[in-house]
């Protein structure tokens, strides 16, 4: 029987396996249509300063809306993009579109300061990205200092050299860096000196167990001061609960983001002072 049982688990395994594959090629070929056909659009989900309970910025994130799947998440549909090279124009696409809002909101005498983008490691390898960047900066008129880009630590891992020249030249225009995902990579300490770095992500797996978990606790006040000493930035991400919210404000970190402060909205719905006095009311009842 188990015999029996485990042959079959592999035939399941294999038919899985199968139709994954067929997926992941429809998918990848629908992408490459997805741009020209209106279907993806970016999402933004602010980022409070916890000292100030103020909007520090927001991040632009992916989302593609398939007519006949429905929303495709980016997880499942980024690392195609990466393989198949289109993430190079979508992330053009998403940079330009990330600075037009800034914009709209600024005519809507609506402040924001940053606006941060994800960088795959794929646009980091293209040899064009920092002119590309710094066009669409002096295209839409957005000054550098108000992008961030946010770059995983296997980005930085996967060729260190490249990623400290990439990284150089992108601070030399005034353009700041965050390590997203932090403390979930392979990097070392000594990457904290070796990049220029101006933000640290502590990564929503430590943030989620604060309460109630010791290790995750002390890894994530461990980041906190550890910023804090380097002079970085230090962001914690998936704040869902009023208690997590409640220790990282008690352990002086920075900023926040997290759907406890703000969901992902689309940048016409956002009302920036809305959202903020929303916040500031719920939060005195906690604080
Ligand atoms: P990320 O850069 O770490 O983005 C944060 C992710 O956490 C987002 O997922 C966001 O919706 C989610 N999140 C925020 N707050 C909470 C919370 O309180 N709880 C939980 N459970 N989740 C929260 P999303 O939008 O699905 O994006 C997933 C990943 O896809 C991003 O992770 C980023 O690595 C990548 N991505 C998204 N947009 C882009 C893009 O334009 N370019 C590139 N290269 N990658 C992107
Ligand atoms: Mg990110
Ligand atoms: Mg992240
Ligand atoms: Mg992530």
């Amino acid at each position: 029987v188990a015999k029996q049982k485990g042959r079959n688990r592999i035939q399941f395994t294999q038919a899985d396996m199968n139709e994954r594959v067929e997926e992941e090629l429809f998918l990848s070929q629908e992408l490459v249509n997805a741009l020209a056909m209106n279907q993806l659009r970016v999402a933004y989900q602010p980022i409070i300063c916890l000292g100030t309970l103020g909007v520090a910025g927001v991040e632009a994130l992916l989302r593609w809306q398939h007519p006949d799947l429905g929303e495709v998440a980016p997880d499942r549909f980024i690392p195609l993009a990466e393989d198949t090279g289109l993430i190079i124009p979508i992330g053009e696409w998403v940079l330009r579109e990330a600075c037009r809002q800034l914009l709209a909101w600024e005519e809507a005498g609506q402040c924001c300061p940053r606006v941060s983008v994800n960088l795959s490691v794929a646009q980091f390898r293209d040899s064009n990205l920092v002119s590309r960047i710094v066009g669409i900066l002096a295209e839409t008129g957005i000054p550098p200092g108000r992008l961030c880009l946010e770059v995983t630590e296997s980005t930085l891992a996967s060729d260190p050299e490249l990623a400290q020249e990439v990284l150089g030249s992108l601070r030399r225009v005034g353009i700041s860096i965050a390590v997203d995902d932090f403390g979930t990579g392979y990097s070392s300490l000594a990457y904290l000196r070796q990049f220029p770095l101006d933000v640290l992500k502590v990564d929503r797996r430590f943030v989620a167990r604060i309460e109630e978990d010791g290790d995750d606790a002390a890894i994530t006040r461990a980041v906190i001061t550890l910023a804090r000493e380097l002079g970085l930035k230090v962001v914690a991400e998936g704040v869902e609960k009023n208690g997590q919210l409640r220790l990282l404000r008690q352990w002086a970190c920075s900023e926040a983001q997290g759907f406890l402060l703000a969901r992902p909205l689309w940048g016409k719905d956002i009302d920036l002072s809305r959202l903020l006095s929303g916040l500031r009311k719920r939060l005195e009842n906690h604080a």
